[in-house]
């Protein structure tokens, strides 16, 4: 088995060098340049992620001091998640929208990360979680006085109000304030703003265009679709919808105004991407959250199960290369966890998804196979950069839960050519080597064979056919009708991968793009 994947790890190098005159020829163009991206985007909790002056805490000097690792992997972006000041761990409850969080540093380490990364090519966005702050913020603490013009920012109970409501998110909707009860979705602690204010509006706006200005290339917008649905009658509410979507346009063409091509991408927590597809006229991306849970539920059975159809939904419903798939993030169990720990399934999921068309989400760790299980702390849990878990520059702001042994950790992991590291690095690769994998139009063939996983991607260059082997056994595919054009491995997860007599052999749990 080792020998096996060091070997796919080379022929996969050699199918690339097999293209080199195609792309030599249109290296010295300019959309070329462009397009040697991945367009891979990699979520970091910093809290999480690398301490630079020894206090335990993962700080933005540590992510300025691992732009390498990340170029190495080959991401063309980073999302943070929230850099603000905040009473809590997470920060998803913000007290200053134009402030570094000091546990994590200073604005001057911030323009170094950002100068830092421009320099390497890789864009950084921030979370902006506006649909709440935190009931600590000064706008909060000013509006608990009903003559203070703070008071409009939030929402308020009136004498009719049912104050033992459940709100949208499942808790309850009204807390307590003195004499009065204010809107928090989330929780108490996160009073939720009244964005039919609209001083609201010019303050989110504002603070928007200012990190524009500092040089940042977009928002991760938290609870998106929250900021109008506050109750659960109102989550399918087309009104609702139309609300959201007006304020969610008009910010976006303001941030637009402010730094053409900022890159917009949502929460937006659906089930099915037709209830997806009307965000993607007001922000740039929405995240595939149906997607993430079908990729897992299709590697762990080993079984196309519906995955099929659902592509069938997301090319119907998403512009073409405008996907924002992902496996899991810091609100969900590790996908390596939600696998059971089965690394050849881990390999399967990471494969589909960077794959896959549009702009792919990985969560920092994902690479290592880090696990971690519910509740929410543990799945945001210190990345592993040594074998000792006490090494320099590891975070220890938590304790490890998950179990990994110090095989999980990038020293481990990084000259290893059979590592799920070097697995990612090479799918991600795969994406620079082939835009069509990023930029293509998806297209899904009938294929009779639920162990199979497979879909077009075209564009005006290319037509290409992927094709993933869910299976511990070998399966075969007919390139007989529409398929009958694809006719040459070019990329191949493993070295077996064979066309013969019009027939596609795979051995177990193979990927290929075929051309
Ligand atoms: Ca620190």
């Amino acid at each position: 088995m080792i020998r096996r994947i060091a070997t796919s790890l080379l022929f996969a190098l050699i199918a690339l060098a097999g293209s080199a005159p195609s792309a030599a020829a249109a290296a010295s163009s300019p959309a070329t340049m462009a397009s040697a991206t991945s367009g891979v985007w990699y979520e970091i909790f910093v809290r999480a992620w690398y301490d630079t002056d020894g206090d335990g805490i993962g700080d933005l000097n540590g992510v300025t001091a691992k732009l390498d690792y990340l170029q190495s992997l080959g991401v063309s972006g980073i999302w943070l998640m929230p850099i603000n000041p905040s009473p809590s761990y997470h920060g998803y409850d913000v007290t200053d929208y134009d402030a570094i969080n000091p546990q994590y540093g200073t604005m001057a380490d911030f323009d170094r990360l950002l100068r830092e990364a421009h320099r390497r090519g890789i864009k950084v966005i921030i979370d902006l979680v506006v649909n709440h702050t935190s009931d600590r913020h000064p706008w909060f603490l000013a509006a608990r006085d009903p003559k203070d013009p703070h008071h409009a920012w939030y929402s308020w109970a009136g004498p009719d109000t049912d104050l033992h409501a459940a709100s949208a998110t499942g808790g309850q909707a009204w807390h307590a304030l003195g004499g009065q009860h204010y809107l928090g979705i989330f929780t108490g602690e996160m009073p939720d703003l009244d964005f039919d204010t609209p001083a609201v509006r010019a303050a989110v706006t504002d603070a928007g265009r200012r990190w524009l200005a500092r040089g940042v290339d977009g928002f991760r917008l938290d609870a998106a679709r929250h900021v109008y649905a506050d109750f659960p009658e109102q989550v399918d509410d087309p009104a609702i919808l139309q609300r959201n979507l007006a304020w969610w346009s008009s910010f976006h063409a303001a941030m637009t105004k402010a730094r053409p091509g900022a890159y917009l991408v949502g929460e937006v927590t659906r089930d099915d991407p037709r209830q997806l597809a009307p965000w993607y006229g007001s922000l740039d991306a929405v995240f595939d959250f149906p997607l993430a849970a079908q990729l897992i539920r299709s590697a762990g059975s080993e079984r196309n199960h519906g995955l099929d159809d659902l592509l069938g939904r997301i090319a119907a419903s998403i512009p073409a290369g405008r996907d924002a798939p992902f496996l899991s993030n810091h609100d969900q169990e590790r996908v390596m966890s939600q696998l059971d720990g089965n690394p050849q399934h881990m390999r399967l999921a990471a494969a589909m998804l960077l794959t896959l068309p549009g702009q792919p989400f990985v969560y920092y760790g994902e690479e290592l196979g880090m696990r971690g299980r519910k509740p929410d702390p543990d799945l945001r849990e210190p990345m592993r950069w040594h074998r000792d878990p006490r090494g320099t520059g590891e975070s220890r702001w938590k304790d490890f839960s998950a179990g990994d042994g110090p095989a999980v950790s990038v020293d481990a992991e990084q000259d290893d050519a059979r590592s799920m590291l070097a697995w990612y690095r090479m799918l991600i690769g795969w994406r620079r080597a082939l835009p069509v994998l990023r930029d293509g139009a998806l297209r899904v063939p009938a294929v009779d064979n639920r162990h199979l996983a497979a879909w077009e991607l075209t564009d005006a260059g290319h037509d290409v056919l992927v094709v993933h082997n869910l299976s511990h056994q070998p399966q075969t595919l007919e390139l007989a009708g529409p398929l009958a054009r694809f006719n040459r491995v070019r990329l191949a997860s493993q070295p077996d991968a064979s066309i013969a007599d019009g027939r596609l052999h795979l051995s177990a749990y193979a990927s290929v793009v075929l051309q």
